[in-house]
């Protein structure tokens, strides 16, 4: 497995490459990543992985500072996987000093639930995942559906700007009490980690409702919020909403989803489903 640390790297032993699989992280890699790498080696003869934590996509109240590093931890799993190349770029690499400030804004997209909690934030994305897909020039890049309005918002920057890259959706991976794995898991005290699990009982009692035949989206978000509160998270948002424009959803007649934010002690988790197919 290579280990990249530059920009010209990269470049370099890209020009002897076919196509490749890109596989974007933040490192503190975990089993959902590892899915996503399982996911790109079907798709291309080379898998390239990025761990970098990004700071234009964290707000000055964020966890940039505390996000966990565990780079050593990541190359072992990356290896296990099969990944061919890791880029673990430093933030000087990535912003030089004196670079200007870029902003991809996607008004309708990147200003409704995660967007409007953390302004900046899918500028911040948008940046650093445009710059990664000019670095790798990739033919795939693999992405999770537990952060779904990131994966919808990365599609459209494709599409709309004509980016050769085709963004393969990946399905969430969760522990198997229903708990999706994320990074910020690790934050989790043993009482916070149980109470974390209402989240995904929240998701799976609305499923459970759409199954019975309830369309209405504020009763399913009635049911949502009463078993996030019983177990005392303090709730950002709940939100039905169109997968595709992220407006609200009040029947789920078509493909609805279900996107929630909830902070358990400090930390804050999302998760989501799409009631109806995608
Ligand atoms: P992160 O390192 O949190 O920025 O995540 C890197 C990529 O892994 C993103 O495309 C995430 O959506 C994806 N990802 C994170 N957690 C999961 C999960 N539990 N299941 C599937 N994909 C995930």
């Amino acid at each position: 497995m290579e280990l990249l640390h530059h920009i010209s790297d990269v470049r370099a032993l890209r020009s002897s490459l076919g196509n490749v699989a890109l596989v974007p992280t933040m490192g503190a890699l975990h089993a959902g990543h590892v899915s996503l790498f399982q996911k790109a080696k079907a798709l291309a003869p080379h898998v390239a992985a990025t761990i970098f934590v990004n700071p234009t996509q964290f707000g000055p109240r964020e966890d940039f500072s505390k996000y966990p590093r565990t780079l050593e931890a990541d190359l072992q799993k990356c290896r296990e996987a099969g990944v061919d190349s890791v880029f673990v770029p430093k933030v000087e690499e990535m912003y030089p000093a004196g670079c200007p400030e870029i902003a991809i804004e996607m008004p309708g997209l990147s200003d409704t639930l995660e967007g409007q909690k953390r302004p900046g934030h899918f500028k911040g994305v948008c940046q650093v995942v445009l710059k990664l897909f000019n670095i790798f020039t990739p033919s795939h890049a693999c992405f999770g559906e537990k952060d779904y309005q990131q994966l919808r918002i990365i599609t459209a920057l494709a599409e709309t700007l004509n980016l050769t890259v085709e963004i393969i959706p990946c399905p969430t991976h969760r522990e198997p009490d229903g708990l999706a794995m994320s990074s910020r898991n690790r934050y989790l005290s043993a009482t916070e980690r149980q109470q974390a699990l209402a989240i995904s009982k929240a998701l799976r009692a609305a499923e459970l409702g759409f199954q019975q035949g309830f369309r209405q989206t504020n009763r399913l978000t009635t049911t949502m919020l009463h078993i996030l509160l019983e177990s005392h998270l303090l709730v950002d948002y709940v939100a039905a909403v169109d997968p595709i424009t992220f407006k609200p959803v009040q029947e789920a007649t078509k493909p609805t989803l279900l996107a929630v934010a909830a902070r358990v002690g400090a930390t804050r988790l999302i998760d989501n489903v799409v009631l109806g197919g995608k």
